[in-house]
C-alpha cells in the first residue's frame, strides 16, 4: 500500500511517487476553513437570499396576504408613480443625459 493522499482524504494514492490521488492535489492545497466553508456552501446548493426565504415563509403561512403586507408590496413597487419631478430636476436629467451622448460621440 503506498502512502495515503495527502489531501487527508484517507484514501492510498495509487503510484508510489504521489502525494495525492488524482484531483486531491487541489484539495490539499486549498486545505483551510475558510476555503471548506465556501466549498460547504456551494456544495449545498444556491444560496437562499432573505428576500426569498422571507417569501417562501409567506408563502407557507397560506394564500392569505394581510392588508398590511399588500399595502408594502404596493408601496415597494409604485417607484414615483404619483411623484412628479420638478422642471428644474426634468432638466437636470435632460442634460445629464445629452451631457454623456454627446461625449460618447466626440470621443
Ligand atoms: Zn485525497
Amino acid at each position: 500500500m503506498y502512502m495515503l493522499c495527502a489531501c487527508g482524504c484517507g484514501q492510498p494514492v495509487t503510484k508510489r511517487k504521489n502525494k495525492y490521488l488524482i484531483g486531491h492535489y487541489y484539495r490539499g492545497i486549498h486545505k483551510n476553513e475558510e476555503t471548506k466553508k465556501k466549498m460547504s456552501k456551494s456544495h449545498k446548493g444556491h444560496a437562499v437570499s432573505e428576500e426569498t426565504k422571507r417569501k417562501i415563509g409567506e408563502g407557507n403561512k397560506g394564500k392569505t396576504v394581510s392588508v398590511e403586507a399588500r399595502r408594502k408590496i404596493s408601496e415597494h413597487n409604485v417607484g414615483m408613480k404619483g411623484k412628479h419631478h420638478s422642471e428644474a430636476t426634468k432638466r437636470k436629467i435632460s442634460e445629464s443625459l445629452t451631457g454623456k451622448h454627446r461625449r460618447d460621440k466626440d470621443e
